[in-house]
C-alpha cells in the first residue's frame, strides 16, 4: 500500500487538455484555436531566423560560460529589458528607481513579484473578470485573497470602464491590481489612453498597487513603444510605485527558454537595493538562479542596433499577420450574414479574439467539427490561415445558426 494512494487528482488545465485532444485527433481538417502561440501562414511555430543566428554565434563563442548566474539574472539582459519596457529616456531608469530581475518568463515574474508582495504584508489581489486563468491561481497559491474587477461587458462586447472604476474605488487600500498592459487576454480589448488615465487616478487616490502583466509587447499595434504606453504613463506621468511582469515568450518566439523579467519601480533608489536583497532570497529559495540561454539571446539582440532593428521588423511582421487574419476572419463571417455583430473581432487587438460564442457552441465546434476552442470563446487568431479560413467560418456558421 503506497503512502500516496489517497492523494487526489487535479482537474486538467483547459488549454493543455485541449492541445492533447487536438494532437490525438486524426481528422485532417482539425484546427487548434486554443493555445496562445504564434503560428505562421503554414500553421507552424518556427524559431525566428535572428534567434538561430545568435545561437550559432553563441555556439562558437569560447568565452561564453555556463557558470551560475546570480539569482537576479544577467545584468546586460536586465538593463536592456528595462529600456525596452520603460523607454530609452525613462526618468525612473536615470534616477535608478527602476529595477529588473530576470525571471522564468512571464509566469515566473508574476510568481516572484507576488511572493515579494505577500512577504511584505500585501494580502488582497484583484484580477479582471475575465482574465488569463493563471493570474487567479498564482495569487491564490501565494496566499492572496482574490477579488475581481469588472472588465468585459458581454452585452455590448466592449470594456466595462465604469464597472471597472467602481470596483477599484471600493477596493481596500494596498490591494494589488493586476492589469494587462496591452493585448488583454482573453478579450483582446484594451482601455483607451483616457481610460488608462482614469484607472491610474483611481489607483492613486485609493492607494492601490498596479501590477502590470505584459506578455504581448508589439502585438497590439505592431509598435513596441506604443504597446508600452500604459506602463510608461503610470511610471512617468502619474508616478506610481508599481510592478511589471514581462514575458519574452511571444515577441521573441522563445517559448521554452523561459525568459522574462520582473520590474519594480519605486519612489527612491534606496528601496531598489532592499528590493534586490529580498528578490535574491525569494529566488534562492525557489530555484536558486535563472537559466542563461534565453537571457543571452535577448540581451544580444536588444544591445545590438542592427539586430534590434531586425527583431523589430520581425515583431511587426508577426503583428501584421495577426492583424490581417483578424480582418479576413471578420469579413468572411460578415459575408455569411450571421445575425449579430462581428465588429468586436476587428476592434480587439493582440493574439486573441473573444468571439462571444457560448460554451455549448464551443463544445460543438470541438466535437462535431474538430475545431479546438476555449470554452469562453477565445480564439488564437494566428491559427487562422488562408487555407483554413473558409472551412472554419462555415463551421462557426453551423454552430451559431
Ligand atoms: N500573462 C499573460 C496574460 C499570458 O497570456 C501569458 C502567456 N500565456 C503569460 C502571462 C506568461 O506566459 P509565459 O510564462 O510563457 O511567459
Amino acid at each position: 500500500m503506497s503512502l500516496f494512494s489517497n492523494i487526489s487528482s487535479d482537474p486538467p488545465i483547459e488549454v493543455f487538455h485541449l492541445t492533447e485532444l487536438f494532437n490525438q485527433d486524426a481528422d485532417p481538417s482539425k484546427v487548434n484555436l486554443g493555445i496562445g502561440v504564434y503560428q505562421d501562414e503554414n500553421g507552424k511555430t518556427s524559431t525566428l531566423p535572428i534567434i538561430r543566428s545568435v545561437e550559432q554565434q553563441m555556439a562558437n563563442d569560447l568565452i561564453l560560460t555556463k557558470n551560475y548566474l546570480k539569482a537576479t539574472g544577467l545584468d546586460i539582459f536586465c538593463t536592456a529589458g528595462l529600456k525596452l519596457l520603460l523607454g530609452e529616456q525613462s526618468s525612473a531608469i536615470k534616477e535608478k528607481r527602476a529595477c529588473s530581475i530576470q525571471s522564468l518568463s512571464g509566469t515566473g515574474a508574476l510568481r516572484i513579484g507576488l511572493d515579494f508582495l505577500y512577504r511584505n504584508d500585501y494580502r488582497i489581489g484583484y484580477v479582471s473578470e475575465p482574465t488569463w486563468g493563471n493570474h487567479q491561481s498564482i495569487l491564490q497559491t501565494v496566499g492572496f485573497e482574490v477579488r475581481k474587477y469588472r472588465y468585459w461587458n458581454q452585452e455590448k462586447l466592449t470594456l466595462d470602464i465604469d464597472g471597472l472604476i467602481n470596483d477599484l474605488e471600493s477596493a481596500p487600500e494596498k490591494s494589488i491590481i493586476i492589469l494587462h498592459a496591452c493585448s488583454h487576454n482573453p478579450t483582446g480589448c484594451d482601455p483607451t489612453h483616457e481610460q488608462w488615465m482614469r484607472i491610474s487616478d483611481t489607483c492613486k487616490s485609493r492607494q492601490l498597487v498596479p501590477f502590470f502583466d505584459i506578455a504581448y509587447q508589439g502585438f497590439s499595434s505592431g509598435d513596441l513603444d506604443m504597446d508600452a504606453w500604459s506602463i510608461r504613463y503610470f511610471v512617468h506621468d502619474a508616478k506610481h510605485e508599481l510592478f511589471i511582469a514581462q514575458s519574452f515568450a511571444k515577441n521573441f518566439s522563445l517559448y521554452n527558454e523561459r525568459i522574462g523579467h520582473l520590474v519594480g519601480v519605486f519612489k527612491s533608489c534606496d528601496i531598489v537595493s532592499k528590493f534586490r536583497t529580498q528578490m535574491t532570497t525569494i529566488i534562492r529559495r525557489n530555484y536558486s538562479n535563472p537559466p542563461v540561454h534565453g537571457a543571452y539571446i535577448v540581451a544580444t539582440i536588444l544591445n545590438n542596433p542592427i539586430l534590434y532593428e531586425e527583431w523589430k521588423t520581425n515583431v511587426r511582421a508577426m503583428y501584421e499577420r495577426i492583424h490581417s487574419m483578424r480582418q479576413l476572419f471578420y469579413s468572411k463571417l460578415k459575408q455569411l450574414n450571421i445575425s449579430g455583430t462581428w465588429e468586436h473581432i476587428i476592434q480587439q487587438t493582440g493574439m486573441f479574439a473573444y468571439t462571444g460564442l457560448n460554451s455549448r457552441q464551443c463544445q460543438l465546434l470541438i466535437q462535431k467539427h474538430h475545431v479546438y476552442i476555449m470554452s469562453d470563446g477565445r480564439i488564437n487568431v494566428c491559427a487562422i490561415t488562408l487555407n483554413n479560413v473558409d472551412e472554419l467560418v462555415e463551421k462557426f456558421y453551423d454552430v451559431i445558426t
